[in-house]
């Protein structure tokens, strides 16, 4: 089984590989940012918890993040892999997913992380807020979901550095550039 986590700031374009990836490695793409949005959009009582903290440009909490994770890779019981995407974001959860694996007998393979500087993370989050309505892509909560990252998530760059799985690819330059250097990255440290 292959457990791909595509790493990276908000904005680094963890959404636009993933599914590149997905299509091309034949992975189940898990994003919980799209899960929790599109609960909230049904209104669900997982929507309207998380909403409050998305809204917030804060981390929607640990145990609520793995439960609705570890149901979402019980549906999926066949799949040949996953790519996850926006998942891990704090240590615990790297830890309680690390502890679930192993209860599975299943590896994380790779973790690439895709590197791009603040000013062009702003760039891009402000033009995306334009263009789909996302209420968190202001300027105001993407620097709050940039202060997230630096405080809680980046920390996983070193966990996972420790258990020399992370892959640091250069995330600026045309999607297909950066795609090919993805898969490069991949197609070098597969171990089947
Ligand atoms: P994303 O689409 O990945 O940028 O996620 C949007 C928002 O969903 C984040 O700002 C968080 O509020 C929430 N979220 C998504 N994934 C996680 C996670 N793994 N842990 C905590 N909160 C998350």
């Amino acid at each position: 089984m292959f457990n791909l986590i595509l790493f990276g700031p908000p904005g680094a374009g963890k959404g636009t590989h993933s599914l590149r990836l997905m299509d091309k490695y034949g992975l189940v793409h898990i994003s919980t940012g799209d899960i929790f949005r599109a609960e909230t959009s049904n209104k669900t009582e997982l929507g309207m918890k998380a909403k409050a903290f998305m809204d917030k440009g804060e981390l929607v909490p640990d145990e609520v993040v793995i439960d609705m994770l570890f149901s979402v890779m019980d549906r999926h019981k066949k799949a040949k892999g996953f790519v996850f995407d926006g998942f891990p974001r704090t240590i615990v959860q790297a830890e309680k997913f690390e502890e679930m694996l192993e209860e599975r007998k299943v590896p994380v393979s790779l973790v690439i992380s895709l590197a791009v500087d603040d000013e062009e993370l702003i760039r891009r989050l402000v033009k995306r807020g334009l263009e789909s309505g996302r209420t968190d892509d202001t300027e105001e909560i993407i620097r709050q979901r940039l202060n997230v990252y630096n405080n809680q998530t980046k920390p996983l760059l070193d966990f996972y550095t420790k258990k020399n799985l992370l892959h640091s690819v250069h995330g600026i330059g045309s999607i297909d550039d950066i795609f090919e250097r993805v898969c490069t990255t991949i197609d070098h440290n597969i171990k089947n």
